[in-house]
């Protein structure tokens, strides 16, 4: 059973929990995040992710009392300011550095277009600061996805790689 739990603007704010593994989604608006963790959990869960006004937020979701699954803030949108991007980037540097919990960051690439600098950045602070983190290329039905790199290939629409998904969350 999913539960949401709560939508957050910081990290401090979320609630701590010693021995629950919780698993991160992060990822360009328009990725295919909503539906991508829509189809792992089994539910519309992630529609609240998408409703005006928590879609900056860190939303917080109970998976059967022993998994919590974060929805991090899509970024990449094109009428964010530098600031702003900056604040996003420092607030999820917070978030990764700083959650004990964290047992795996998903990536989510569009498989048409393949890793963009700000998918780069997270990437490379995940390697620097040893944070467990896989690539997830999403919407491999489209006909012109081909930017296949190191990372589990799925498609929410076909219901491909989302037991890979699910196998590594168990
Ligand atoms: P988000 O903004 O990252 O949460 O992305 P959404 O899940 O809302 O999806 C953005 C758009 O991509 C929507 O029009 C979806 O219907 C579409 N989409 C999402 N996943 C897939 C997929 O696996 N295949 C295809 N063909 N379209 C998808």
């Amino acid at each position: 059973m999913i539960k949401f739990i709560g939508s957050f603007n910081d990290t401090r704010d979320l609630p701590r929990h010693p021995t629950i593994h919780e698993y991160a989604f992060v990822g360009r608006s328009n990725v295919g995040k909503s539906s991508l963790v829509n189809a792992v959990v089994g539910s519309k869960v992630a529609m609240v992710s998408n409703t005006p006004g928590k879609t900056r937020m860190i939303n917080l979701f109970n998976q059967d009392d022993k998994v919590w699954i974060v929805d991090l803030p899509g970024y990449g949108y094109a009428r964010v300011s530098k600031d702003e991007q900056l604040h996003w980037l420092n607030r999820l540097e917070r978030y990764l550095s700083s959650r004990s919990e964290l047992k795996m960051l998903f990536i989510l690439v569009d498989s048409r277009h393949g890793l963009k600098d700000l998918d780069k950045v997270i990437l490379n602070f995940c390697k620097d600061e040893k944070i467990p983190f896989k690539i997830i290329y999403t919407k491999c039905d489209k006909k012109d996805a081909c930017k296949f790199g190191n990372g589990i290939i799925t498609s929410s629409t076909k219901k491909i790689g989302i037991s890979e998904i699910q196998e590594i969350m168990k």
